[in-house]
């Protein structure tokens, strides 16, 4: 779908999977105007193919519009054309547990001019692709990165939108975190490298004695959906959430003396990623003597069951398709 200044949206079509043409000056290119998102589609085991709230992640790339002076777009019109894309290729949705056909919807400047200011011409797509089960070796825990070199975003700046640079600003640490045997990097804040941000493409939480505790968004950290879909679903467990600032101090002193019972991180891509350890200024702090915590398994068995229909949507996350 295009959109231009003096036609706004036009255009909704549906062509297989190739290459497009843009102009080496298109203004996504030299001044990033991109956003994305990431949401799954799911075949239950009655066959039926289940999206996880797919109206969350269009909002909050409407929001991330906004921020980066891009046009909004009609949530119920690509609503719409994304659920007759998944219907259409339904064949391709994995139907073993734990795979799932992965969407990505994206929008970007396409305006071949050099001069800064915002585009006058974007182009809406969808790619799908499917996509395995996240844990086909067992649902295992991550050992991450503590960054304090980097950051990925700061306040006021564009790290609650899902924008193509905050992950250009965060592949050094990945790589520099992977050289040294960890799959994620944990980010702190940007003016004191105290506060715990998110880690990666995913949120943070730590079951600090009985109170489930995440850093709030304040404006630098992706409001993640799975995030939202933890809080809810650990409150209607009577499990006390607090959403409030974390240091990393106050983490690591909570590794040692006992009080931190387990961590997982939560996105899209893995649901659940339990955390085994935390690696902070040369030395190593393990979380639950390395394995994957209780909550982290009874909040992805549930958030599973409820993505591919087995369970109960008390709070109507999953839309069907078809
Ligand atoms: N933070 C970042 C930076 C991410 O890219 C993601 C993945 N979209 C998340 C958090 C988790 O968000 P969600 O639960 O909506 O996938």
């Amino acid at each position: 779908m295009d959109w231009n200044r003096e036609q706004g949206w036009q255009q909704a079509r549906i062509c297989s999977y190739q290459p497009f043409e843009m102009d080496p000056a298109a203004t996504v290119l030299h001044y990033g105007q991109a956003i994305f998102e990431g949401l799954k589609a799911y075949r239950g085991d009655n066959g039926q193919i289940y999206l996880f709230r797919p109206l969350d992640n269009l909002e909050r790339m409407n929001r991330g519009a906004v921020r980066m002076s891009m046009p909004r777009f009609p949530v119920d019109l690509i609503l719409q054309g994304l659920k007759a894309l998944v219907y259409l290729d339904r064949d391709w949705i994995p139907e073993a547990n734990g795979a799932s056909l992965y969407l990505r919807p994206t929008m970007i400047g396409v305006d071949p001019f050099l001069g800064l200011k915002p585009a006058d011409n974007y182009i809406f797509y969808l790619i799908m692709s499917p996509v395995g089960s996240y844990y086909a070796g067992g649902f295992s825990p991550t050992k991450i990165f503590v960054c304090r070199d980097y950051v990925r975003a700061v306040k006021g700046g564009v790290g609650e939108v899902k924008t193509a640079g905050n992950y250009a600003a965060s592949l050094l640490a990945y790589e520099m975190a992977n050289k040294a045997g960890y799959t994620q990097v944990l980010w702190l804040d940007a003016c004191e490298r105290r506060y715990v941000e998110e880690v990666g493409t995913s949120n943070i939480f730590f079951m600090l004695d009985d109170t489930l505790v995440t850093p709030p968004l304040g404006g630098s950290i992706l409001g993640g959906i799975t995030r939202d879909s933890v809080i809810k679903l650990a409150r209607s467990w009577d499990i006390k959430v607090e959403e409030r600032p974390v240091t990393i101090d106050e983490v690591l002193a909570a590794s040692q003396d006992g009080t931190l019972k387990e961590s997982f991180a939560t996105g899209t891509a893995a649901v659940i990623s339990p955390v085994g350890e935390l690696f902070c200024d040369d030395t190593g702090y393990p979380i639950n003597r390395g394995e994957a915590g209780p909550l982290a398994e009874r909040l992805f068995e549930e958030l599973q069951a409820i993505q591919y229909g087995r369970s109960e949507d008390p709070f109507k996350w999953t839309m069907r398709v078809g």
